[in-house]
């Protein structure tokens, strides 16, 4: 049974009410042209996506992101930095906290029309801030419309991967789009997908039959596995990263790309492990130009508190995956330039 709560407006009445400005604009699509120039290796910089696990709450966020801002003006030469805005929250059992889309109050219930609106704001806000556009989880990908015009780089979850929607609305962002590895960790199940993404397609999406053109920049994001009996399995180290490699190779995708996710089941959600995977992952990309050639990024979960809450009672501490704090993270966002 369902029952119709609220109709919806259509994605152009809200941005028409909420637009993206013509310097904003500027913004996000000089941020996508930077992010797309490291996938395609036009650009050897690599790419940074950090930032909470998920944006409950707007004020820590922006103050957040004008710090990542600040950051960047200091590694651009080697780094491409993206803000996590993630406002779509999977839940591994599918109830709890589903993210400011669903609830733009953690602690109140549903109100997706208010969500839709505080999303655009705390984005358009967020790139006055720093100068940066976002990247969010697409989980929803009927929702792209709302969204799409504020956002340099698209992550299609893990628990998403091999969904022929999400495949089929990748293919037609105008963008980089990180697809991540499946919980089970089936490389195979990953680069179909990226192959989807990759090629044209005809579907329905909302009311229409679209038409897609194939995006090309849509790549790989190794976040880790998790074993029938619920264990984390890390994908960062050397071994499994060069198998992937060679099945990018064997697969004919284009843009060959892998973004190391270092918390989720690379860390087993121990935040400060992020520090050794990085450390590890840059070690290997020194050791060897094909590992180099083909990793170019992290993802990283990082707030401004460490860790996370189970309620929302600290400024600036994560509610959903714990997050490294914001002088541990600027340390090695430092030491990831150093080394890049
Ligand atoms: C996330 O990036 O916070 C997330 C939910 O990732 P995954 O799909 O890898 O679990
Ligand atoms: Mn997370």
């Amino acid at each position: 049974m369902f029952e119709r709560q609220v109709k919806i407006p259509d994605a152009e009445e809200i941005l028409q009410k909420m637009p993206l400005s013509f310097e904003l604009k500027k913004i996000r699509d000089e941020r996508t042209r930077a992010v797309a120039d490291v996938i395609t290796g036009k650009s050897e910089k690599m790419l940074i996506i950090v930032g909470p696990c998920s944006a409950h709450e707007s004020a820590p966020v922006l103050e957040y992101v004008e710090k990542l801002g600040k950051l960047n003006e200091k590694v651009k030469d080697k780094l491409v930095i993206v803000p996590r805005i993630y406002t779509n929250k999977p839940r591994t059992r599918g109830v709890g906290y589903k993210g400011m889309f669903s609830q733009p109050d953690p602690t109140k219930s549903e109100d997706i029309v208010k969500g839709i609106y505080a999303i655009r704001a705390l984005n358009l806000k967020a790139m006055e801030a720093s100068g940066l556009a976002a990247a969010d989880e697409m989980l929803y990908p009927a929702n792209y419309d709302y969204v799409g015009d504020l956002l340099c780089y698209n992550a299609v979850g893990a628990r998403s991967c091999e969904n022929q929607l999400h495949r089929l609305v990748a293919s037609g962002i105008d963008g980089p789009v990180g697809i991540k590895n499946p919980m089970s960790g089936a490389v195979n199940v990953m680069l179909n997908s990226i192959f989807a993404a990759q090629s044209a397609q005809v579907f329905k999406l909302n009311s229409w039959q679209v038409k897609t053109s194939g995006n090309p920049l849509a790549h790989a994001i190794l976040r880790g596995a998790v074993d029938g009996y619920g264990n984390d399995i890390p994908n960062f180290h050397y071994e499994t990263v060069m198998q992937v490699a060679e099945g990018y190779k064997n697969s004919g995708l284009s843009n060959p790309a892998i973004i190391i996710d270092a918390n989720h089941s690379n860390s087993g959600k121990n935040f400060r492990q992020q520090i050794r995977i990085c450390e590890e992952v840059m070690q290997n990309r020194l050791y060897d130009k094909d590992f180099k050639f083909i990793v170019k990024g992290f993802m990283l979960e990082s707030f401004l508190e460490e860790g996370c809450q189970t309620e929302d009672k600290i400024y600036g501490k994560s509610i959903t995956d714990p997050c490294l704090g914001w002088s541990d993270t600027e340390k090695l966002i430092f030491d990831i330039a150093e080394k890049a």
